[in-house]
């Protein structure tokens, strides 16, 4: 990939897309474009084909998606389901019609099925039945994968996909209904220390388990992967995590270290586990030349600098 190539990010705005843009115009490359959902709305199959006949990008790194925590996915499966579907159908066909070099669709670990064996290995995928709480968003990221690897054979395109386990960092997610658990529980987590609130409630047992990567990682993953790796017919797919899980209760006390809080943390077992674990086997990226490097402390400590730099902002 030259300096100047022509790279357009999907999704510049949430978590994994500011990170790709922010790590590519690091590297120094000249070309990044983005669009804002004004400027052009990815649900329309129209649209979209007319950015692409006139910008021509080369790159795609397609990070847009509706994405959101457990209570989210609950709510709105249909927006889940009809928003990823659309948008990816759209990008991915429009870099097939316009002959984008190379396209890298953001997958997530939640395509894996509720029991897979652990950790799990990218050939797991449709093994088994999908955790409910999160199926239609899911299904969508399959339907994703499998249309790049759909193009890949009947067109010869190079489209890549990666499954990240769950994701943090600057630019999440933080409201309490839609975010995922660690921006929520930094956010819950602070605001009983600036209120001195005696306890802090966790959703569920505290039990599951989870895997977290800081987004800066995974966008140098993607970039790396984006200049040295070329798709395959079969599984143009990897795993990109830590190799590391946690259990939610555990990253509770940690959080509540970072950020200082003597209260206690109290469990709702009436709100959803989810899944019960969900650790990736990163041996694949392993072999291609690529490990994370942020420790999860480091990460949130990081994360929680941004959010308190943003409340000041908004103050
Ligand atoms: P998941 O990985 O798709 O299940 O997504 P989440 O990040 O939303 O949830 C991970 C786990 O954290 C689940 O077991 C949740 O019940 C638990 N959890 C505990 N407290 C919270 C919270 O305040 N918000 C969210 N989203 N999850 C929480």
């Amino acid at each position: 990939m030259d300096l100047r190539a022509r790279i357009f990010v999907a999704g510049h705005r949430g978590l994994v897309g500011s990170a790709i843009k922010r790590t590519l115009e690091a590297q120094g490359f000249e070309h990044v474009m983005v669009r804002t959902r004004d400027e052009l709305d990815l649900l329309d199959q129209e649209s979209v084909t007319r950015f692409f006949a006139q910008e021509r990008p080369e790159y795609v790194f397609l990070a847009a998606a509706k994405v959101g925590g457990i209570l989210a996915n609950v709510q709105y499966p249909a927006d889940f389901l009809y928003q990823n579907l659309t948008i990816q159908t759209n990008v991915i066909h429009a870099a097939h019609v316009f002959g984008v070099k190379k396209l890298l669709f953001l997958g997530s670990s939640c395509i894996y099925p509720k029991f897979a064996p652990q950790p799990i290995r990218e050939e797991y995928l449709l093994c088994g039945e999908l955790e409910p709480t999160n199926e239609p968003y899911a299904l969508a990221k399959i339907a994703g994968i499998k249309m790049c690897e759909a193009y890949n054979r009947q067109y010869g395109s190079n489209f890549l996909a990666v499954m990240p386990t769950n994701l943090y960092g600057p630019y999440d997610n933080f409201d309490l209904e839609s975010s995922h658990v660690l921006p929520a529980l930094l956010r819950k987590i602070h605001e009983a220390t600036v209120h001195k609130a005696p306890k802090v409630e966790v959703w569920g047992t505290g039990k599951p388990r989870r895997e977290f990567l800081f987004v800066d990682d995974l966008a140098d993953a993607c970039l790396y992967l984006m200049k040295s790796f070329d798709r395959t017919d079969t599984a143009p797919f990897v795993n990109i995590g830590t190799g590391i899980d946690i259990e939610i209760g555990e990253l509770a006390t940690m959080i509540k270290r970072i950020v200082g809080y003597s209260g206690e943390i109290v469990f709702k077992p009436d709100m959803p586990d989810g899944t019960p674990r969900k650790w990736l086997d990163v041996s694949k990226m392993d072999r291609l030349g690529w490990r994370a490097r942020t420790a999860l402390e480091e990460g949130i400590q990081k994360t929680f600098d941004w959010f308190l730099k943003q409340q000041q902002l908004i103050v």
